[in-house]
């Protein structure tokens, strides 16, 4: 099916294989607010790049498994079926970076955090700036071979994970006064602060916390790319993560029918097993119907990644894929917590985790709306024939 190639396959296996060794410790991760005892991370750290499942989505030379769009998309299918973040640990570095990064910021950035020596988090949002990224306040002055960076960001994720961010803020001054830029803070910095460490419908060890940059002064030699340069990074970012959000939806879902299913026909109703009624038969065939809708369309926009098809078109089918699969995944798991009943609302039940879990994925990474936005934007520069 799909026309997956033996190396796709393969991949696919290697990570499906490997996932499934995470999914045990859902219910531990669930009830330690994500957190796994360290000698587990450890081995699943050791494991992860023996796979070559660390660093997909970067190039070869730089230690990356150099993996196509749609590689990438089956790895990301497979992450999304453990809970808690689990399968976060498949990391996929920022795969904007390499062509921009200085051979400096290579060796000092990139290489380590192909090899899994230090990650990184990203600080754009900001408590009046979501949707809207060009309404950030923060600010970047220039000052001799430095900049002085100033700004409070909101839902900085994996922060308490990373060893450097990116800080997306306005120049004050200069040729490109009011652009946006983008730099690297290293972590920690003097000027650095967590205000606060909000709580989140989720259970995972990766906080967002709401991190304040005060005077932090950065080298000029971590400027990225260049000034005003900072918005085209965080599009090309959006247009790859919202791909792997639509992947990690597939997965999801995938997990949840397989055990709504597997439940459905164990459960002994009135002397019939629950799958032979018909209200369950409806809610798990539109789960499998909606489920093959998104898949064919994830792995067809990953394709035409692949395809080099033109950017903007892409921008838009990458939209599109995020926005269906969210909203896929969300209805499947209404549904699968439907089918199980009393027990789907139980924490130890997938359905459940799944349920607060797949939220956010119509949220983050630009909302449905801002999706919708974008589809229909390019529905009228373009026309339909250009798009699907
Ligand atoms: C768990 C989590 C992790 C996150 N991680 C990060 C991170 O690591 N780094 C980072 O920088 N950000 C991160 N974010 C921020 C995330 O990208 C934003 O929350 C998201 O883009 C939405 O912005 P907002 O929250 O400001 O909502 P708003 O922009 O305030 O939107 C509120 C509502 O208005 C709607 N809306 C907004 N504009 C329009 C419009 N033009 N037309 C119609 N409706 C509109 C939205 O769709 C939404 O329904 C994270 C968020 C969450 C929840």
């Amino acid at each position: 099916m799909y026309g997956l190639s033996p190396a796709d396959l393969d991949l696919q296996a290697r990570a499906r294989a490997f996932v499934d060794t995470l999914i045990p410790y859902e219910v531990e991760a669930e009830l330690h607010a994500g957190e796994l005892p360290p000698a587990v991370l450890a081995d699943q750290r050791r494991r992860v790049r023996e796979l070559g499942l660390y660093a997909t989505n970067m190039p070869a030379e730089l230690g990356g498994g150099g993996c196509s769009m749609l590689q990438q998309v089956l790895v990301q299918e497979q992450v999304g079926r453990a809970t808690n973040a689990l399968g976060w640990i498949v990391h996929t570095p920022p795969s904007w970076f390499p062509p921009v990064a200085t051979p400096d910021q290579v060796e000092r950035y990139l290489r380590p955090t192909v090899a899994g020596d230090t990650q990184e988090c990203y600080a754009i949002t900001e408590e009046g700036a979501g949707s809207d990224v060009d309404a950030i306040m923060a600010t970047a002055r220039r000052d001799g071979d430095a900049y002085v960076l100033n700004g409070v960001k909101w839902h900085v994720t994996s922060y308490n994970d990373a060893g450097y961010a990116f800080f997306q803020a306005k120049l004050t001054e200069g040729l490109h006064a009011g652009e946006h830029a983008l730099f690297i803070v290293d972590l920690p910095s003097p000027g650095v602060r967590v205000v606060r460490t909000p709580l989140y419908s989720h259970s995972i060890s990766h906080h967002h916390p709401i991190v304040a940059f005060e005077d932090v002064r950065v080298s000029a030699a971590n400027l990225v790319g260049s000034e005003g340069g900072g918005m085209a990074f965080s599009y090309e970012w959006f247009r790859y993560e919202r791909m792997m959000v639509a992947a990690r939806c597939l997965g999801a879902a995938d997990r949840l029918i397989t055990e709504a299913t597997a439940f459905a026909r164990e459960r002994i109703v009135e002397g019939q097993p629950l799958i032979e009624f018909q209200a369950i038969e409806i809610m798990l065939a539109d789960s499998v119907t909606e489920l093959f809708a998104a898949r064919s369309m994830t792995y067809e926009a990953a394709r035409g990644v692949d395809a080099g098809i033109d950017l903007k078109v892409q921008h838009a089918q990458c939209s599109m894929a995020k926005l269906y699969a969210s909203e896929m995944a969300g209805r499947v798991a209404d549904r699968a917590v439907q089918v199980f009943g009393g027990r789907g609302y139980m924490r130890e039940n997938v359905a459940e985790r799944f349920f607060r879990e797949l939220r956010v994925e119509r949220i983050w990474e630009g909302t449905s709306e801002v999706q919708r936005q974008i589809v229909a934007q390019q529905l009228a520069k373009r026309g339909l024939r250009a798009l699907v």
